[in-house]
């Protein structure tokens, strides 16, 4: 079943970040899996290898959802690729019986994924990953999307944010391989009317590190 292999792929959980979603205190739920192999990725083990990630039980998120949920404004779903997990939707219904928005941070090459998650309400804001000017794309996401793929899938994207720019942000790392002129290039392909949030590159403290090694320890200690 579908669902089953998606919860399979919940592999940690953050309780509480100021930074994920600005305005919105919330958890940081991780789902492991990645259809992109980005060389500068920061969370290369949980999106290649995330069974070297410690499982979190589909009951312990929902524990925790009921005794926290309160506190909370909002919970973050991050990978990985969270579009790019089989039947991600089940994951994001028992989210929503939180009562909290979702916000979901995606690499946009499963537009159609987008889309249904934002026509079933599932999912209040997408934060895009733009990687870069889409000739670069083969060598910021090691091979996984060609030239021809991002444009075709950022397009899509870009088209959903015009007809619901509420529900969308987009960020760009600034990793080494790109220029001064490749983030005005990245700026010219947004939508009318969308900022480019710029994020600071830090190099991963040890290739295959979760960068949140916060994600794996809760993990554990949500099991309760
Ligand atoms: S899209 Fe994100 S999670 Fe996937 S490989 Fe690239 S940086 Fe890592």
């Amino acid at each position: 079943m579908h669902s089953d292999i998606a919860w399979n792929h919940l592999r940690g959980l953050t309780p509480l970040s100021l930074c994920d979603w600005p305005g919105h205190p919330c958890c940081v739920v991780y789902l492991g899996g990645c259809n992109l192999r980005c060389p500068t990725c920061h969370n290369a083990s949980l999106a290649w290898d995330m069974e070297s990630q410690a499982l979190l039980p589909q009951a312990a998120l929902r524990g925790f959802l009921a005794r926290r949920a309160r506190w909370l404004s909002g919970i973050t779903v991050t990978g990985g690729e969270p579009t790019a997990v089989p039947g991600v939707g089940a994951i994001l219904h028992e989210l929503k019986a939180s009562g909290l928005p979702v916000k979901l941070d995606t690499n946009g090459m499963l537009p159609e994924v987008v889309a249904l998650m934002l026509a079933e309400g599932l999912v209040r804001t997408f934060a895009v990953d733009v990687k870069g000017p889409y000739a670069k794309y083969p060598a910021l996401t090691g091979g996984a999307a060609d030239e021809t793929a991002a444009r075709k899938s950022l397009s899509r994207i870009f088209a959903l944010a015009e007809e619901r720019p509420e529900a969308f942000y987009f960020r760009t790392t600034r990793v080494p391989l790109l220029t001064d002129d490749d983030m005005e290039a990245v700026r010219g392909m947004l939508p009318a009317g969308f900022a480019l949030t710029i994020q600071d590159y830090k190099k991963p403290r040890r290739p295959h590190a979760l960068a949140d090694s916060e994600a794996r320890r809760t993990a554990g200690n949500l099991v309760d």
